[in-house]
């Protein structure tokens, strides 16, 4: 069916349409497990991606998913909810962080029942690692939690998922770029708008539920551990539809980046024994973390090294990085449980960890925060006297969601678990939504209309400055001003020169050859998606006066519970900021109040 709309000369077209019960935007583990349990409860479901779905960034997690099988070690949900909360800086939702823990186990054998290859121990059980910030017991001995298939564990969970929904016949739409969502008068989100990326035709997709599962946004910075399309469009999406963005001054610096490329190497590594050191050959990790060494929680690790490189006390000529030491482990360990790592390492290093250390240093890995939701998956928005309401007919999952099990910090092997758990959980609150709301709403012929100006304005050939190099200094922009340490001034500097930037790209102009490819104007799209981030980031991080996980000011270095223990919210409109109270209270066990955070 057709819609009538304008092209970018005003002119009025036709628009193709299509309509779903649900509208997926987004394949990796997060859209695929909620297309999935929707398309085996016979809703319709359409899933957008812009690259062919297994090639979305899941397939490069690498070093497993957690959950409390007690496989190897003595474990149990209880500890696991404990470190989540610990890690998180006491910023998580305890309630999330409950149902998210006790889902673990089985969310991860019916993840092996649908063909997910673990690695498996003597005993034929499911092979578990140790990573960074697991205990026994409410902060004993380190656990052994992460559910692993090799270092591979994203490609295996990936390709499962989309092989199952081929079988369950849910609908692809490979390739097609979305570009905004489409909203009614009343609030209601009613589909969104995307385009073709071969073509460059637009198509409205008419849904009675929308999930945004696009993942997160590690291309605002230059050194980073993410894939290329990793520029989260959805959470601009939801920015532009006048929906907040929470705790986005959380992002994630990963501790082991390959130096100078970015490449992760997987906490696993560290899991199966590997360890840090500095130049002058020392195991640093033992003076920040005593107890947990070099598997304390990322930001710890990361801010050791950040201290370590600043003092003068990093590797190489330039003492610009330190090293991670894999090559005391048996050759045969490192081939069959990190052959990945080993290739990685072999070709971007051009280091063999079987015979020597990799050089690492902190890189830009998880984006914390996100579109706001509630454990069902729906996008809550603060309505009158603090209240949150569900906007109706929008849901979220996955990395570019905050939920928040999270908080300020995540820990390794989490977020594959938060995918699936909420991914899942967002498909059956949509399978409800969908009994009480049997109709599609009228959709009106201006609400397209935002949209398709958004891919008018780069029909219009120039020679203004490229996109690529705006691009570039907005990520060399973030790493400076928004990194690993920050403080008042160069945040106020940052934001400054985010906004500078912002204004230089509203004059910028695709080249003027003969032929504009669509590539380039996704690239385009794709900035204009994470300028809106990045001023969200930066803004989000100014704000926050305290140290607290992976944000950590210098001016205020301790956490400030009585003023910060809460949850930000930007909003895109005036660059505003808000705050909601974290959820102390968990579901039906006592909750963890607030405490030091050692390692
Ligand atoms: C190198 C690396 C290793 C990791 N290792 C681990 C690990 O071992 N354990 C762990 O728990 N976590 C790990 N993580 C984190 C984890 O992999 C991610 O957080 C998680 O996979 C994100 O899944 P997702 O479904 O939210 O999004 P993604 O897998 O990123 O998928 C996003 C999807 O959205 C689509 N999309 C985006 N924008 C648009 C648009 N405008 N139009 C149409 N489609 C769009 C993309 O095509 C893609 O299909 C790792 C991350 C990285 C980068």
């Amino acid at each position: 069916m057709d819609v009538a709309c304008c092209d970018s000369g005003g002119n009025k077209m036709n628009l193709t349409k299509r309509k779903f019960d649900c509208l997926v935007i987004g394949a990796g583990g997060g859209g695929l497990r909620a297309a999935l349990q929707l398309s085996q409860a016979d809703a319709s479901v359409g899933v957008v991606s812009k690259v062919f779905p297994t090639r979305s960034h899941t397939v490069a997690a690498q070093g497993g998913i957690n959950a409390a099988l007690a496989n190897v070690l003595p474990d149990n949900w209880h500890w696991h909810m404990y470190d989540t909360i610990k890690g998180s800086d006491y910023l998580g939702d305890q309630d999330a962080i409950e149902y998210m823990c006790r889902a673990a186990s089985n969310t991860v054998i019916e993840l092996e029942h649908s063909g997910v290859p673990f690695s498996r121990l003597e005993n034929g059980r499911i092979y578990q690692r140790a990573f960074g910030g697991q205990s026994q017991n409410f902060g004993g001995d380190q656990a052994a939690r992460t559910c692993a298939a090799a270092d591979r564990t994203g490609h295996a969970i990936l390709h499962t998922l989309y092989q199952q929904n081929i079988h369950a016949r849910t609908h692809f739409f490979d390739e097609y770029f979305a570009l905004d969502l489409v909203k009614d008068e009343e609030g209601y989100i009613l589909g969104a708008v995307a385009i073709e990326i071969e073509t460059g035709i637009p198509l409205l997709i008419e849904a009675k539920t929308t999930l945004i599962a696009t993942g997160g946004a590690g291309q605002l910075f230059y050194n980073n551990t993410n894939a290329r399309i990793n520029t989260g469009d959805g959470m601009a999406m939801a920015l532009r539809a006048g929906i907040p963005m929470e705790d986005m001054e959380f992002f994630q610096f990963h501790p082991t980046g390959i130096a100078g490329k970015g490449m992760l190497i997987s906490e696993g590594v560290r899991g199966e024994g590997g360890y840090l050191v500095n130049g002058e050959g020392e195991r640093f990790m033992e003076r920040y973390a005593p107890h947990a060494k070099d598997l304390a929680s990322r930001d710890v690790v990361s801010r050791s090294i950040a201290i370590e490189l600043k003092e003068g006390r990093g590797c190489g000529p330039d003492k610009d990085h330190v090293l991670l030491k894999v090559d005391h482990l048996d050759a045969d360990i490192i081939k069959k449980r990190l052959p990945g790592i080993r290739d990685l390492s072999m070709t971007f290093a051009g280091v063999d960890p079987i015979n020597a250390p990799i050089p690492v240093c902190p890189t830009a890995h998880y984006t914390m925060g996100g579109i706001p939701t509630n454990r069902h998956g729906q996008v809550v928005v603060p309505e009158h006297q603090g209240a949150e309401e569900p906007v109706p007919g929008l849901y979220a999952a996955g990395e570019c969601a905050c939920v928040s099990v999270h908080g300020a910090n995540r820990l390794g092997g989490n977020s594959l678990l938060d995918i699936v758990v909420f991914g899942r959980a967002a498909g059956n609150h949509i399978i409800e939504y969908l009994k009480e709301n049997r109709y599609h709403r009228p959709i009106a012929e201006e609400s397209v209309d935002y949209a398709l100006s958004r891919l008018a304005r780069w029909d219009k050939k120039g020679d203004g400055e490229s996109v690529d190099s705006i691009k570039t200094d907005l990520k060399k922009t973030m790493d400076k001003y928004c990194g690993v340490f920050r403080q008042e001034d160069v945040l106020k500097e940052g934001v400054e020169k985010v906004l500078a930037i912002e204004e230089r790209l509203q004059h910028a102009r695709l080249k003027d050859h003969s032929k504009i490819f669509n590539t380039a104007r996704i690239e385009a799209l794709e900035l204009e998606n994470l300028m809106d981030l990045a001023v969200a980031t930066v803004c989000s991080a100014l704000e926050r006066k305290e140290s607290r996980g992976a944000h950590s000011r210098i001016d205020y270095p301790e956490r400030d519970d009585k003023n910060w223990l809460k949850h930000s919210l930007y909003f895109k409109e005036g660059r505003r900021l808000e705050y909601k109270p974290v959820h102390i209270k968990p579901l039906t066990v006592d909750s963890f109040p607030p405490k030091p955070r050692v390692y």
